[in-house]
């Protein structure tokens, strides 16, 4: 019992959280540039306001979401009142990346904490600065008995797995995940798998290229291309490519002028691991755009490649950075051919004036989530479940969805003394023909 917040305590909680945050979200602001020169602007719109939101949603909620929720009773038990009641699973285990580093970690923390769970929150190690001022803040809030955050690498984050906790939220890699889930699997705990994949990005024959261009250029380079929704890679139609990809080229230097290098809006790759990866599928390719990079900045330009072969390096895996291939298609059997190669990813794109070609591909094909004529912004509503499908993830969160993540649902039917029908009790001689008649009218 006593890994278990009360309501009105996480209400207390949850409000002193948004004090906290607003106090320090200069901080987060500067040490997001610090850790990877994050623009300011960036780090507003997809880090300290979204956290806020989160926060504010999630206060004036709570009263509705923890409330026990009454269903339809079954005719079948009348009379009956019955109830949906959300339970703390108790002692959570929060892991998160590096990409968002203080969205990702206090968004899980404050659907956990809504939901009545004590939490060890396990941010990157990859962004000290960020981490630090995560760390302030959880200690400036809660007791460590209601949230503590712990730091490590992955010998550390191995550690903590072996524990037995009763849920686990995993943000990060699929490899990472699958280490989760076998070790969520020894004590049977549940858990959610927020991962990555290969997301497409399709652009129909008679799309508005125009749009499609700037808001890809953007949803693709948007914090460097390190956005687990970022559009992967793009399928065009083959008449449209050769226009498409000006209006790409255009719009690249629209955003970031004629040397991104230079622009203060493009941020930089995490580390040199992550940088020496991306090379090595610009390498090897025909580079349309871009292709310049610095190692000891970890700079990458925005880079655009022509027709990779799909066993080529860039094309294996998630490239999760500033490089985007482009694949022409003549028909829906090529999409399908190229879609099918991969794991279910974690949202698809489509761009198109066609409507039965949209519902097309967003029935099709298994996914997470996605748009039609826009990239990433899906995110952005809290009505709208988060999360992946298969090798992209397991269960979702965002408004009510985060606290329903965070809770077990209990089923409970309550039954006055009064009104108990003996049908159902032995001896059943001479009633069968009674129940079946009572059943068939349900
Ligand atoms: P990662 O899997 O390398 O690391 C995530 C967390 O796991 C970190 O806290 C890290 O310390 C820990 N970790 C790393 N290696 C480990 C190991 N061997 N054993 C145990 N723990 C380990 O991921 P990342 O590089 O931080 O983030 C990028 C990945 O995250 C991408 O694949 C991206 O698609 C995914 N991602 C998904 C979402 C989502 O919401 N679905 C959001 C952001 C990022």
């Amino acid at each position: 019992m006593s890994s278990i917040i009360a309501v009105a305590k996480r209400k207390i909680l949850l409000q002193k959280l948004l004090i906290s945050v607003k106090k320090h979200e200069s901080e987060v602001i500067e040490a997001l540039y610090k850790d990877f020169k994050k623009p300011a602007f960036e780090a507003v719109i997809s880090e300290t306001s979204y956290v806020i939101s989160d926060l504010k949603n999630s206060i004036s909620n709570l009263n509705r979401w923890t409330k026990p929720k009454q269903v339809w009773p079954s005719i079948i038990n009348f009379p009956s009142s019955d109830f949906i009641y959300s339970e703390p699973y108790g002692r959570v285990l929060i892991i998160s990346p590096w990409n968002y580093p203080f969205q990702l970690a206090m968004c899980p923390l404050i659907a956990a904490i809504a939901a009545g769970n004590t939490v060890v929150l396990k941010p990157s190690e990859l962004t000290f600065n960020t981490s630090q001022i995560i760390t302030k803040i959880v200690e400036e809030v809660f007791d460590v008995k209601e949230a503590v955050v712990v730091h490590g690498g992955a010998e550390f984050t191995q550690s903590l797995l072996e524990k037995r906790w009763d849920f686990i939220f995993f943000t990060g890699s699929v490899p990472v995940g699958k280490i989760v889930a076998q070790a969520a699997a020894k004590h049977l705990t549940p858990v959610t798998l927020e991962l990555g994949g290969k997301n497409p990005c399709i652009i129909d024959e008679g799309a508005n290229l125009e749009i499609a261009a700037k808001r890809i250029v953007w949803g693709k380079f948007v914090n460097a291309g390190q956005t687990c929704i970022a559009p992967d890679y793009i399928l065009v139609q083959a008449k449209e490519k050769y226009n498409f990809v000006e209006l790409l080229k255009q719009e690249i230097t629209q955003a970031y002028g004629e040397n991104p290098e230079e622009s203060t809006d493009f941020p930089r790759i995490i580390n040199t691991k992550n940088w020496q990866r991306l090379q090595a599928m610009i390498e090897p390719s025909k580079v349309i755009v871009g292709g310049v990079s610095d190692e000891e900045n970890r700079y990458i330009s925005p880079t655009l490649l022509d027709e990779p072969e799909l066993n080529s390096e860039v094309m294996k895996d998630e490239i999760f950075g500033p490089i985007l291939p482009i694949i022409s298609y003549h028909d829906e059997k090529d999409i399908e051919r190229i879609i099918s190669k991969y794991e279910k990813p974690l949202s698809l794109y489509v761009f198109t004036e066609n409507k039965q070609f949209a519902e097309k591909m967003i029935t099709s094909y298994s996914f997470g989530g996605g748009c039609v004529n826009d990239c990433m912004i899906h995110f952005a509503n809290k009505r709208l479940p988060f999360g992946g499908v298969g090798h992209s993830g397991i269960n979702a969160y965002h408004g009510k969805f985060g606290f329903d993540s965070f809770s077990h649902k209990k089923s409970i039917v309550k039954k006055p003394s009064w009104g108990d029908n003996p049908i159902r009790y032995a001896p059943y001689k001479n009633k069968l023909k009674y129940i079946k008649k009572l059943l068939s009218w349900l």
